[in-house]
């Protein structure tokens, strides 16, 4: 991939950027208490004694939880530690009744691992992965519902998060965009996170520093909390890049501090300066014994282990030649490899992928359908391929039985008897039309006995056209030739 440098007059930069994410653990209930974990229910319905952070509530762990972030860690092929421990993060906020956060600080469930990525031209990137932990969610507090008072929601507070902190590997907004999706598309796979960013169920903190190109130096961060778009991510990083560079070259120099991206500007503003950062005060959580795992556990959670994104990308490139890029787009998605892989069964895998990512992508576009809402089921998309395989139909009829079909639901075979749109292969039936052609038009033919050959593409479509598109085209080509040619 092309390199992303930032020029100005003055002279050259490079961005530095990791980031830290924050994914919602898909679990029924919450991470140490058994209330619901349900998006979207009444404010305060989904509140244990525990989460409303009441004297002497003890947390439970939940086993789900653990299991998932196990299997979160095997995803990101990153080690599983076997010890880990809880801590307790103090700080005072009104949706955190207890005053401290149950995390994990000197001792995280997962340690390093990576990530590879798909850039835009084809190319491939490894990120590393530093850690992954996993701790309790906050509340929520709303501030826009009254002028005068703000309010608590506690469903949130408790919920599982796995918090996922990368190696300052990206040097392009391209870069963590492509790393999000990747993530993103992982964790789906995995089912253990929606992955929704515009839910809150997974967001991104984004630490930003520049450097002069070429050198080695690691420059003062400010990092973005809190951004919920892949969009936005990428637009954070541009725009505090080159406020840095703004900054140096005009003799200032950055200072360490949290800042916040406003969607609506595209800009970043400050929130708190580093002499005001909090003070967490970590210390061991005293009512949650360290975490200890075996073998034969992280060897249980191996074995239900699904085919991923990129293990899924190779086979269909090797095993059903597609290209990186159908192949890429094809496994992004789960239900989409799925499909693709029920609808390329015993057909031709190449034209079954460009008939998914072209007219079928489309069609659900326009429809504003999911692919599990799709009238068009994975076995007729295949089926129409293989009508047009096996010459049945040719592939501009085929478009029309595709339109039917979105339509209808029915079956290729069906629309193509039902309708007659079988292509017609039977030379003498097309030798009539030809000959037909042939002999009311004899101004055409002399012209073309006189050079000009390019009538040839005339008499080609004069009989597909009283053929009503059915006739064979190479068929009519080849025959076309010969009679002109006698
Ligand atoms: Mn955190």
């Amino acid at each position: 991939m092309s390199e992303y440098v930032i020029e100005t007059a003055k002279g050259k930069w490079e961005v530095i950027v990791g980031l830290e994410i924050h994914c919602q653990i898909i679990s029924k209930s919450k991470i140490f208490s058994g209330a619901s974990t349900e998006f979207g229910d009444n404010p305060n319905e989904n509140v244990s004694f525990v989460d409303a952070g009441m004297p002497g509530m003890l947390p439970t762990l939940n086993r789900w939880c653990v299991h998932q972030a196990v299997k979160t860690g095997l995803g990101l092929n990153a080690k599983i530690n076997k010890y880990s421990e809880f801590s307790r993060k103090n700080y005072f906020y009104a949706d955190l009744p207890s005053g401290y956060q149950i995390t994990q600080f000197r001792y995280p469930i997962v340690g390093e691992g990576k990530i590879r990525i798909d850039l835009p031209d084809g190319s491939n990137k490894d990120i590393g992965i530093e850690r992954m932990h996993i701790e309790q969610d906050a509340g929520k507090s709303i501030h826009d519902l009254s002028p005068t008072k703000s309010y608590i929601d506690l469903n949130r507070a408790g919920v599982g998060l796995m918090e996922i902190v990368t190696k300052p590997d990206f040097r392009a907004p391209e870069e963590a965009g492509a790393f999000l999706r990747k993530l993103r598309s992982i964790l789906r796979y995995l089912e253990t996170c929606d992955g929704n960013m515009d839910e809150g169920s997974m967001r991104c903190d984004v630490n930003v520093s520049v450097r002069p190109y070429g050198s080695n130096e690691l420059r003062t961060r400010c990092e973005m909390k809190n951004v919920n778009s892949v969009k936005f991510v990428m637009q954070a990083i541009e725009n505090e890049a080159k406020r840095h560079v703004e900054v140096y070259e005009n003799g200032g120099d950055i200072i360490q501090e949290t800042r916040q991206f406003d969607p609506t500007t595209g800009q970043t503003k400050v929130m708190r300066k580093k002499e005001f950062a909090h003070d967490y005060r970590y210390f061991p959580e005293p009512d949650l014994p360290p975490l200890v795992l075996d073998d034969a556990y992280i060897e249980s959670i191996k074995q239900e282990m699904v085919e991923l994104p990129d293990a899924k990308k190779t086979r269909f490139i090797n095993e059903l030649g597609l290209t990186a890029y159908d192949a890429s787009v094809i496994c992004e998605n789960k239900e989409v490899a799925d499909f693709f892989e029920k609808a390329s069964a015993g057909h031709d895998a190449k034209k079954v992928a460009n008939w998914l990512i072209g007219d079928f992508f489309a069609m659900l576009n326009k429809r504003k359908l999911s692919i599990k809402e799709s009238p068009v089921s994975a076995e007729n998309l295949g089926n129409l391929v293989e009508l047009i395989s096996k010459s049945v139909i040719s592939g501009k009829i085929a478009k029309d039985v595709f339109e039917i079909m979105s339509e209808t639901g029915d079956s290729p075979e069906k629309i193509v008897e039902e309708k007659g749109l079988r292509q017609v292969t039977d030379v003498s039936a097309i030798e009539a039309i030809v000959d037909k052609i042939i002999a009311e038009n004899p101004d055409n033919v002399a012209a073309y006995k006189k050079g000009k050959t390019n009538l040839a593409g005339w008499f080609v479509g004069q009989t597909m056209k009283m053929s009503q598109g059915k006739a064979n085209p190479a068929m009519v080509n080849e025959l076309v030739k010969q009679k002109l040619d006698k």
